[in-house]
Parts: structure tokens; sequence; C-alpha cells
């Protein structure tokens, strides 16, 4: 038995949508690089309303893009932010993103982080998360954000991560609004 190798790509509109060379300063500049790969990704038809960026903090310079990717590669864990996470790390050619003297990464993610993402979250070694839309959006379209509590959120701190939610939180659920309207694929209830 051979199983086929794992291959992870970013869809196509990737290369002509995203401005690698622009800086994200502002929370509000990341968040909306982050909505504006959910949208992108429903329009296009490739994925779930979901979109993330990893941005080096300081300098503002984008490392990677993720967008849900679940139903176009056939696999639960990619997620926006999962994908964000490999593509950042397999840039920089690392396995985390936390060091003593090199440079400090977040996340803008389009909504709160499910269970899997969240842990991730912690593994990543991003220092900073920006969420958009609230679990509880994203609830109302049927998406499970699994085992998610307050102390879930807690432990991420009290490792030096900092959290900071409802950013843009309205554009971000539109874009799960649009997804519903469009019927999209509740893929993981
Ligand atoms: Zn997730």
């Amino acid at each position: 038995m051979r199983i086929p190798p794992i291959h992870i790509e970013y869809p196509d509109w990737v290369e002509s949508t995203v401005d690698w060379d622009r800086r994200y300063t502002t929370d509000e500049e990341k968040m909306r690089l982050a909505i504006d790969l959910s949208r992108e990704n429903v329009v296009r038809g490739t994925g779930g309303p979901f979109g993330a960026a990893i941005i080096e903090q300081g300098t503002g310079a984008l490392v990677a893009v993720g967008m849900n990717s679940v139903v176009r590669l056939n696999n639960c864990t990619l997620h926006g932010e999962m994908v964000a996470f490999m593509m950042a790390q397999s840039r920089l050619r690392c396995f985390t993103m936390r060091s003593d003297d090199g440079p400090v990464y977040e996340l803008a993610t389009s909504c709160e982080p499910c269970a899997m993402c969240l842990g991730a979250t912690l593994w990543s070694g991003v220092s900073r998360v920006l969420c958009g839309a609230h679990r509880d959006d994203a609830r109302r379209l049927n998406f499970d954000e699994g085992p998610v509590f307050p102390e879930s959120h807690a432990y991420l701190e009290a490792r030096g991560i900092e959290i900071v939610h409802g950013v843009l939180r309205e554009e971000a659920n539109a874009v799960l609004e649009l997804y519903r309207a469009s019927k999209g694929i509740i893929y993981n209830r």
C-alpha cells in the first residue's frame, strides 16, 4: 500500500491577488488582508469563508497567507490558520516562529480559531493573534468550533500570546453571511 504524499499549495488566485511587497502595520490592515482572503476563497469557490495571514511584527512584512482548503485538498486539518502556519514555516524554514533574538510574528485570522487552530497557534510560535468574527458568528452557520473555552484563551495568554478579539468583526462576519447566502458546504459538523 502506497499512500500518496501530501501536497499543499495555494489556489491560483493567490498569485494575482496578494500583494507580497506591501507592509501591513495596523491591526485593521492585517485583518483586512485576512478578510479579503476569506472573501476571495468564497467568491472563487475554492473553500470555506476563512482567511488568515502571518505578519512580522514591527516591519509589517507579510510572511504567508492561508485560506480554508479542507474541501479543495480533501484534508480536514487545512483550516485557514493551519495553511498560514504551514506556509509561513515552510518559507522561514523553521518549526516554530518563536525565538529569543529573531523577529516576532502575528497571526491575523478572519474568525476566532477553532480548537485545532488554537492548539496549533500555541505550537506555531506566534506571539499575537488578531481575530475578526466571533466564534458565535461561525456557529450561526453551523460551523462547529470544537472544545474552545475561556480557559483555552487564558492558557495561551499565560504562555505569552496576546489575543485581540473583534477586529473588523462586522466585515469579517459579512463574508460568513456571503457564504451562507451562496449555500456553501459546511464541512466540519
Ligand atoms: Zn480551525
